[in-house]
């Protein structure tokens, strides 16, 4: 038996039997939707889950014809999404509080990754869906930028913002508020001055979380579409921005990852990047 929860805790489930296959999953969907470069799923057989707590607290958004995506209304976490047609259950890999026992076989939309993320593992790469999935990709037309400033905007568009100044500095974080809260491997925030950060349209939509345990840690997402937002910190003076929900390329990479030592099981780094077990030392 695996379980799986939302970062706030309301939302939890539990799925009872193997995980078929885990992938990661690079489309610009799953990039704003958990607001990091790529999604990590894995699929089981819906007949083994269920939820155990929090349902009432899922809402759904109609991404496309074919798919919706489903989050925790409270804190924002992706939560899994069952298809009927197929039987089974997909969950995002970084809500999972066990070991899985399985690791990611590939990566797919490749074609439509973030410019700022490199991949170094071995996993064959796939342009869209890979052939064996017999499934179609439904085209979304890029969204538009103006001007130089660092552009965003979450998945249903009613969110978008704009960040004038250079970026200061961008980590892959790995510990578990960053896991559950994105859902993801790890996240990728891009740092930014909070006064030059300004909501273009759609503020009223966002909506922030803050782990009550936490001295700073929170997330903000789109209240409509669940996105991952980036959240201004005024005790820090920084815009906490996650890279995914970017629409132009912040022209910077990830420095480092942090709290690498409590990555996911089933997280490989094989990039060069420095690695800290937690925050890296200040200079
Ligand atoms: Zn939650
Ligand atoms: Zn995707
Ligand atoms: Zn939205």
């Amino acid at each position: 038996m695996t379980h799986g929860r939302c970062l706030c805790g309301t939302v939890r489930y539990e799925v009872d039997g193997p995980f078929l296959n885990m992938l990661h999953c690079h489309c610009s969907m799953c990039r704003k939707h958990h607001g990091t470069p790529f999604a990590t799923w894995t699929a089981a057989s819906l007949a083994g889950f269920r939820y155990t707590a929090g349902e009432s607290a899922v809402v759904r958004y109609d991404s496309s014809p074919a798919f919706h995506r489903s989050f925790c209304s409270l804190c924002g976490s992706v939560a899994p999404e069952g298809i009927e047609a197929m039987g089974m259950v997909i969950c995002p890999a970084g809500n999972l509080e066990e070991d899985p026992g399985i690791a990611p076989q590939l990566h797919m939309f490749v074609g439509s990754k973030a410019p700022w993320y490199t991949i170094t593992d071995d996993l064959p790469q796939y342009p869209e869906y890979p052939p064996q999935f017999g499934m179609s990709a439904t085209p979304r037309p890029a969204v538009e930028t103006s001007g130089d400033s660092a552009q965003g905007s979450c998945l249903c568009g009613q969110v978008a913002y704009e960040i004038s100044g250079p970026p200061l500095r961008m980590y892959n974080c790995h510990c578990s508020r960053c896991r559950l809260g994105r859902s993801a491997a790890h996240a990728s925030n891009v740092f930014y001055k909070a006064d030059g950060f300004r909501w273009v349209r759609g503020s009223e939509l966002v909506q922030e979380y803050k782990l009550p345990e936490a001295q700073f840690f929170g997330t903000a997402f789109c209240r409509r579409c669940g996105s991952e937002l980036p959240r201004v910190s005024i005790e820090r003076g920084v815009a906490v921005v996650p890279a995914g929900s970017l629409d132009t390329n912040p022209g910077i990479e990830p420095a480092a990852h942090i709290f690498a030592a409590s990555k996911a099981a089933w997280d490989r780094i094989t990039d060069s990047l420095p690695q800290f077990d937690e925050m890296p030392p200040r200079n």
